[in-house]
């Protein structure tokens, strides 16, 4: 069934929809650069976190856009080492969530983050499927996915004879439930968002103050 309610996202900058629903300012940010340089895969990011943020604040879509197809949203491991030294709090690993997110929804996932989505996927549908993680189940499915079926074979026969992977998922209690909070959460988003604060810009183009 199709969902008949408006696009909140319609218009919206980034930096807007993120206050809305992740809760975070990106306009908190002064540049200090201190989460970038304690970013553990910032090197290896094409836009390291505190770039990001800039991009964000500038509210421009050509900039949005790069947010959204970056690699570094892929990269982030949400370690919490940027919101540790931040001396603004500014949760990064949620506006990181909220971003991959966002990037998945209006399909920009960057191709080289393929195999991240893939152990991404493959991850939350062995927790849906079995309650929580059944590192087999993990590695069938990523293996499906990405076709990498010879990766790492000669380590698994190793694992399993010290009992570090079991081959069947254990039998849990609260399977139910789980599967419940997953049909909960499918909708993160509010239909209507939230009025803005008068400091935050409601649409593309508009200065911060
Ligand atoms: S540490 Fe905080 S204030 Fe400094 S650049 Fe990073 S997010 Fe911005
Ligand atoms: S949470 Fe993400 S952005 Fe922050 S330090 Fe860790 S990897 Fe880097």
């Amino acid at each position: 069934m199709s969902d008949s309610r408006p696009d909140p996202s319609d218009g919206l900058c980034l930096s807007t929809r993120i206050h809305h629903v992740a809760g975070e300012s990106v306009f908190d940010c002064y540049q200090c650069g201190k989460c970038s340089a304690g970013c553990p895969l910032a090197r290896d990011m094409d836009y390291p976190p505190s770039y990001l943020l800039r991009m964000l604040q500038l509210g421009m879509p050509v900039l949005d856009e790069q947010v959204l197809t970056s690699l570094s949203i892929w990269l982030c491991l949400t370690c919490e080492a940027c919101a540790a030294r931040c001396p603004k709090e500014v949760s990064l690993p949620r506006i990181m969530d909220f971003l991959r997110q966002e990037s998945l929804k209006q399909g920009k996932v960057n191709p080289k983050a393929r195999e991240i989505l893939a152990f991404h996927r493959s991850f939350l549908d062995s927790v849906r499927q079995t309650g929580r993680l059944h590192e087999v189940g993990l590695i069938a499915m990523y293996k499906m996915r990405t076709l990498h079926l010879l990766q790492d074979v000669l380590t698994a026969p190793k694992m399993i004879a010290r009992g570090k992977l079991r081959l069947m998922p254990p039998r849990r209690a609260g399977k139910a439930e789980v599967r419940k909070i997953f049909q909960r959460t499918s909708l993160t988003e509010p239909a209507i968002a939230p009025p803005l604060p008068s400091s935050e810009p409601q649409r593309r183009g508009e200065e911060p103050s």
